[in-house]
């Protein structure tokens, strides 16, 4: 384990780092974590143990029940719990950030009294419906629509990608309520049970995270109260986009801690194996592929921690959230790519976690806005 992450850190920060990190020690051990990826068991167990601790609550203001802490706090849960098992992490950010969040940002008063206590207690979990089959990074093209019918609407339509929507009490599904203006203006969110009657679930197989999955859902006739609109009528695509730096920030937070973890087991590896009678660290060309994952780790770190104090402090930083998106999943890529490397043939069983962190970095790139789309936001910030 690494010495130098306290990053500017409080007391209190630097006690909750260590209370999670133990947590991470005691009840994710890697036999858990290779039992959920293999048997695509998600980790509901862990996760409602984290709930008795209160850290779901870490950023929820305390009139709901939370500590009313920023996002420092939530960086640090979802690094540390990143380095035992990043869809642990992934788990939280879907209840802390879409879900609370979303609530926190443009959920009304009522809806945040319901559902917020809840997301505290580990009693409401929720997911995110946005992509489509012809949606994709072109996300207000948005096709599933809904249709007001007196004090409900009745909604059609197709999603894919929904990720533990299968566990979850709701999801922000998004949808056309309007077909008549630019495709951005027409958009409205709401909280939909996916228990309703015409919603129907099918897990995807897929390369990584395949402990929580994601699916493929239709929706046909689905009847959803107006209570269940989630901000303005046709104010979705504005909502949505208060929320991205803080997604982008959770991502970065969560690569971080996985990108360490990948190091960690790479540096231990090359101190114990020997070939040619010396550990293979003892090799300088080994020795520079770790000196150069510990680069791309620390430079993580220092882009998240920045970012979340951006946001803690209200800054605007939708550069600083597409440039911390983009650098640290690539470096995650570029750190378990060598990780691979250097455990040889071993970096391919699953006797060690390389092969998952393998997997799972390659999604990091494509998801929660592709890093082309990150870097066409990032020129358009620069005046191109
Ligand atoms: C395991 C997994 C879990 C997911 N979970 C969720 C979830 O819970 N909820 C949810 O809503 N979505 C989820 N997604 C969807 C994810 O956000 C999308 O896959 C992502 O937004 C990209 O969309 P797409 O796959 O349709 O690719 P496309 O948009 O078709 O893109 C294909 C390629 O073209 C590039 N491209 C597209 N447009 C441009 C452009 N303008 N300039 C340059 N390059 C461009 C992309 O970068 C990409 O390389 C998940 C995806 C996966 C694989």
């Amino acid at each position: 384990m690494y010495t130098d992450r306290d990053f500017g850190f409080t007391e209190e920060q630097m006690l909750l780092r260590d209370s999670v990190r133990d947590f991470v020690r005691n009840e994710v051990p890697e036999d858990y974590v290779r039992h959920c990826d293999q048997n695509k068991i998600p980790p509901l167990d862990t996760y409602d143990k984290m709930a008795d601790l209160g850290w779901l609550g870490v950023a929820i203001p305390e009139e709901y029940g939370g500590s009313g802490l920023g996002f420092v706090e939530l960086g640090i849960i979802q690094e540390e719990l990143s380095y035992g098992f990043l869809e642990l992490a992934v788990l939280f950010y879907r209840a802390t950030v879409h879900g609370a969040h979303s609530l926190l940002t443009y959920g009304s008063e009522e809806q945040r009294r319901k559902y917020l206590p809840l997301i505290v207690e580990g009693k409401f979990k929720s997911s995110m419906s946005l992509t489509e089959p012809n949606a994709g990074s072109d996300a207000s093209a948005v096709q599933t629509r809904a249709v007001a019918d007196g004090d409900h609407f009745i909604i059609n339509g197709a999603k894919v990608f929904n990720s533990q929507i299968d566990l979850a009490d709701r999801t922000v599904l998004v949808t056309r309520t309007d077909t008549e203006v630019p495709n951005h203006k027409g958009i409205s969110l709401f909280f939909v049970d996916p228990k309703t009657p015409g919603v129907t679930i099918e897990r995807l197989e897929t390369l990584c995270f395949r402990s929580v999955g994601t699916n493929r859902v239709t929706y046909e006739d689905v009847r959803v109260h107006r209570d269940d609109l989630l901000g303005d009528l046709n104010g979705g695509w504005k909502h949505l986009m208060t929320n991205l730096n803080k997604e982008r920030f959770s991502l970065a937070a969560q690569v971080t801690g996985a990108s360490q973890a990948a190091l960690d087991c790479a540096l231990n590896y090359a101190k114990e194996r020997v070939q040619f009678g010396q550990p293979i660290g003892k090799f300088q060309a080994i020795q520079h592929k770790l000196a150069d994952m510990q680069v791309a780790v620390h430079t993580s770190r220092l882009l998240t921690y920045d970012l979340a104090r951006r946001l803690d402090a209200g800054l605007a930083c939708r550069k600083e959230a597409s440039i911390a998106k983009v650098y640290t999943t690539e470096a995650y890529s570029r750190v378990a790519d060598e990780g691979m490397q250097i455990l040889g043939g071993y970096s391919l069983t699953p006797d060690f976690p390389m092969e998952r962190h393998f997997r799972d970095a390659r999604l990091m790139r494509i998801g929660g806005g592709s890093n082309e789309v990150m870097r066409n936001s990032i020129a358009k910030d620069l005046g191109l």
